[in-house]
């Protein structure tokens, strides 16, 4: 199912260029929205991407320095257009038992899975306020809600990401801007495929489909929550995980 949108709303999706980030930015460009895809460091990644999805604009910039974030959208804002849609979904994980995790593993995971959140929804929020519409979709996981061993680094920043949410979602309520957050389970992408196939397979039997999600399951949704006409959708939490955590 394609369908094109009535107007061609300026989409940017932060980590963009591969996993679920690049199946969001090709469903919305396919829908018909002006689409920016951002990436940190994976040049040969964001090219293939480029061609593939025939998006080409594309921009590299680290989502957890706020300095390059304002540059980094006054580029795509001179592009496009101002930005309608946000979808906060770059991430990284830096798994370690507490007891052995580096100040540097826990930094480097608070900054791109959540300081990233408050740099992009910070510098787009007030544009959205001003012309009464937007549209912030947050991307957490699981993991944020469930917890995981090895993880209080990665589960401290997607629970983050849910509580930032449900306040933004009050505060611009009234201001015709909706902020949502998806929780993924196990979905097949390069951070998944990193796990150790032994442990990979002790998930996946734990999973009640007894299969990994896919990325456009993904990103059906965030296109149903980025729709003009789904204005009613604020502050909540999606979970798409196979029925591995019922919250
Ligand atoms: P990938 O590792 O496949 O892709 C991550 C993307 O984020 C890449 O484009 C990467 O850029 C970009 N990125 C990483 N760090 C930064 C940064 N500091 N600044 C800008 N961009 C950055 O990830 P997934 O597609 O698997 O995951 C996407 C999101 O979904 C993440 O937030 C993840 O936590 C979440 N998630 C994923 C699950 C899964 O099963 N895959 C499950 C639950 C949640 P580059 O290519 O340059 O490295």
């Amino acid at each position: 199912m394609t369908r094109k949108v009535e107007k061609a709303r300026v989409v940017v999706v932060t980590g963009g260029t591969r996993g679920i980030g690049a199946a969001i930015s090709a469903t919305m460009h396919s829908f018909g929205y002006k689409v920016a895809a951002t990436y940190m460091g994976n040049d040969k990644a964001a090219e293939t991407f480029k061609e593939n999805s025939g998006i080409d604009a594309v921009y590299k910039f680290d989502v957890g320095d706020y300095d390059a974030c304002a540059a980094g959208l006054a580029l795509i804002e001179k592009k496009l257009g101002s930005v309608d849609i946000l979808v906060n979904n770059a991430g990284i994980t830096r798994d370690s038992f507490l007891h052995k995790m580096t100040q540097q593993q826990w930094r480097e995971v608070i900054s791109t899975n959540l300081d990233s959140v408050f740099n992009m929804s910070r510098l787009v929020v007030e544009g959205m306020r001003e012309r009464g519409f937007g549209r912030i979709i947050s991307i957490s996981s699981i993991n944020g809600l469930s917890g995981a061993m090895g993880q209080t680094n990665y589960s401290a920043a997607k629970a983050g990401i849910i509580g930032f949410s449900k306040s933004l979602a009050l505060e611009v309520a009234a201001k015709g801007v909706t902020v949502n957050v998806i929780a993924p389970g196990y979905i097949e992408t390069d951070m998944v495929r990193a796990i150790a196939p032994e442990i990979l397979e002790k998930i996946v039997a734990k999973i009640p489909v007894k299969k990994l999600g896919n990325v456009q399951g993904i990103a059906r949704l965030v296109a149903f929550l980025a729709d003009e006409q789904n204005g009613f959708t604020t502050g909540a939490t999606f979970n798409i995980n196979g029925g591995q955590y019922l919250a």
